[in-house]
């Protein structure tokens, strides 16, 4: 007998089952794909391997700009592609956790199919594996959201633009979240000629509105059509040499067309083959798996953590909750999941990034002061010619402390993860403020933007008030 089933090995399935092997439970781990998932296998490596490229791409333009002297940079796309295959193999192999999985005697079972319940604690793969436990954690992820639209199977989704074979000159991108936006960013870097469809009225809808606004002109200017408030889609047709798409606007009607039509409206829970209603297992109003604070589901014996129960669809989270859902599967629900700051961000051209509240959710709950930097007056970005962006803070008046941080421009990623760390330890302005962090830095911005909050709040931050950046005098807020 299993004393835990683990489907889906992805981060929450590979940590789930680590976890449950560690605590000393007879582990076995189902999954109808390679191990790794869909962040190893289909998302974040092979996306970073591919913007990594396009990032080559535009930094070998600037080469003239040092005196470097290179031939115009091309793109030999099967080569590339043949390098993403070669990172994501190299991850699976040294970076996912594989060798502890082994080392702790937990049965792995890759690519039987997609496995369903045929009773509670009864699974059986496609591959004809059949597995009785104790104790079932489902994992299975998610799966981009399908649109109800006549010839939505004209178009692509993320995993079809990875494996195209050259490089399409046109492409339209429907849907402008992280996703969306990566594809076209990165296709954009490669010479297709890209259209955004954007329905709600702004690209990057979760990010801070300065974020959103900020972005949607960089990418305009790097030669994307960005189309925000677009209308409905009425329609895919076939063309002669691609996709055409058929939408609705105020009553009017409008088309678009391109050799391929990529669609990110969305992710979806992959519970379709699991045969869910065997088990009892409910889905939540979004069509995810319903849990508790435990991670446990409607069925006593059933967790699930990771995209398929529609929480943060982030690695580090997936990864979190899947050890949180074995703990309470081994040990009984006496560990609950607990949000925590959340640096996230894209590595788009140019990369933004968040961490903490947004101006507009801080303002709900607090009384807040805003304080921003912009790139071009900073060393280090001008030293790298990457003047473009900057950083928010959004201090909480009251308390002084920093509620969120917001990123566009180079390194985005980097500046909000240092700045997630000061929002977990509950850092005051001030202190933040006189951190002496290293100089030329990217993140040294943050400091600059915490001068200036603290400014605005009247408080005392010190030396850093005279001297924030060489030649620049930041006091009480004013620059
Ligand atoms: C294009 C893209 C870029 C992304 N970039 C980032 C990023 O930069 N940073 C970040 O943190 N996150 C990123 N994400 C999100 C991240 O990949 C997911 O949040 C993460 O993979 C979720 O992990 P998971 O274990 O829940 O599911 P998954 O990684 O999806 O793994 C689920 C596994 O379960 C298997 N499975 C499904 N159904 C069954 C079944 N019935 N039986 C057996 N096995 C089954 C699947 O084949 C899959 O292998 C990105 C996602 C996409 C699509």
């Amino acid at each position: 007998m299993i004393d835990v089933l683990v489907i889906g090995a992805g981060p929450a399935g590979v940590m789930a089952a680590l976890r449950a092997a560690d605590l000393g439970a007879r582990t076995t781990l189902v999954s109808s794909a390679e191990f790794g998932g869909m962040a190893a296998n289909d998302g974040p490596v092979p996306v970073r391997a591919l913007a990594h490229a396009s990032r080559l791409l535009r930094d070998a333009r600037q080469l003239g700009q040092y005196g470097v002297t290179i031939n115009e940079p091309s793109l030999d796309y099967s080569r590339l592609l043949a390098r993403v295959q070669e990172i994501v193999r190299d991850v699976r192999t040294n970076s996912s956790l594989r060798m502890q999985i082994d080392a702790l005697g937990v049965t792995v079972c890759e690519q039987v199919g997609a496995a369903r319940f045929i009773e509670p604690h009864v699974i059986e793969t496609r591959a004809g594996l059949r597995l009785r436990a104790e104790k079932v954690i489902i994992c299975t992820g998610g799966a981009s959201r399908r649109l109800p639209i006549p010839g939505f199977e004209l178009t692509s989704t993320h995993t079809d633009a990875w494996a195209l074979t050259s490089v399409p000159r046109s492409m339209l991108v429907v849907g402008a979240g992280a996703t969306g936006v990566q594809v076209a960013s990165i296709f954009n870097a490669f010479g297709s000629r890209i259209e955004l469809f954007e329905a709600g009225p702004r690209i990057l809808a979760t990010e801070d509105v300065d974020i959103s606004t900020s972005a949607a002109v960089a990418l305009r200017r790097s030669g994307i059509a960005v189309h925000e408030n677009f209308g409905a889609i009425d329609a895919f047709e076939k063309t002669a040499t691609g996709v055409r798409m058929r939408f609705t606007k105020n009553g009017q009607r409008f088309e678009a067309e391109a050799e391929l039509v990529v669609v990110a409206t969305g992710w979806a829970a992959d519970t379709e083959s699991l045969n869910l209603a065997v088990a009892g297992v409910e889905l939540n109003q979004r069509k995810f798996v319903k849990v508790d604070e435990y991670l446990r589901t409607s069925i006593p014996h059933i967790f699930a953590a990771g995209d398929v129960t529609g929480h943060l669809m982030l690695v580090p989270q997936a990864i979190q909750a899947g050890f949180v859902a074995a703990s309470n599967a081994v040990r009984g629900p006496r560990m609950p999941l607990i949000d925590q700051v959340s640096p996230m961000g894209s590595f788009t051209e140019p990369e933004y990034a968040q961490a903490g509240l947004t101006e507009s959710k801080a303002r709900e709950a607090y009384d807040i002061v805003t304080s921003i930097v912009h790139f071009e007056a900073t060393t280090r970005t001008i030293i790298d010619g990457r003047k473009f962006g900057f950083c928010k803070l959004v201090v909480d008046r009251k308390a002084c402390k920093v509620l969120g941080c917001h990123v566009i421009g180079e390194r985005a990623v980097d500046i909000a993860e240092v700045a997630a760390i000061a929002i977990a330890a509950g850092m005051r302005v001030d202190d933040l403020a006189q951190i002496p962090l290293a100089y030329p830095t990217y993140a040294g911005i943050l400091v600059r933007a915490a001068v200036m909050a603290a400014g605005q709040l009247g408080l005392t931050v010190g030396w850093q008030a005279h001297q924030v950046e060489s030649g620049t005098v930041v006091k009480n807020g004013q620059s």
